[in-house]
Formats: C-alpha cells, structure tokens, sequence
C-alpha cells in the first residue's frame, strides 16, 4: 500500500502517530508527520509503503487525519 502526506498541510495534531506508531512519526525538526525512515519511498520523508501488517493500522490513521492530508492507495 503506498502512503503520500501532504505533509505542507500538517497541523501537528498528533492523531497519526498515535493511530500508526509503527509507521508515522513526528519531524523532530518541523514538528509535522512523517513517514518512518524504513518504510519511506526514495528518502521522501512524506511517501512510504506500508507492509500488509500496518494497512488497517494506516489506514486509520488517514481516516482519523482531521485534515485529510494522508492519502492511501493499494499498489
Ligand atoms: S493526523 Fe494529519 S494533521 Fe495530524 S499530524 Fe498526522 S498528518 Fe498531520
């Protein structure tokens, strides 16, 4: 499953990685989300690919994201 964030319009909230631990994080220097460096697509801290194990968990995440900024497709 590939994972984008649209990480310009993050608020921060927090819901994402709180939701999906294992797959989002907060940028220790930007404070928005990001995805976890082992699952990130070409070093895009904002793209990933999550394993079959962190869909549901993913997914979510991105329906929980107050601005609708993580979007999901299967790959
Ligand atoms: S849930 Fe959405 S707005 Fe909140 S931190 Fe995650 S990506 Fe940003």
């Amino acid at each position: 499953m590939n994972v984008s964030i649209d990480r310009a319009n993050c608020t921060s909230c927090g819901t994402c990685w709180d939701a999906c631990p294992a797959f989002f994080e907060e940028n220790p220097d930007d404070a928005f989300s990001q995805v976890m460096e082992k699952f990130r697509l070409n070093g895009d801290i904002g793209k990933g690919t999550a394993p079959e194990d962190l869909e549901a968990c993913v997914t979510d995440a991105a329906d929980s994201c107050p601005v609708s900024i993580i979007t999901v497709e299967e790959s």
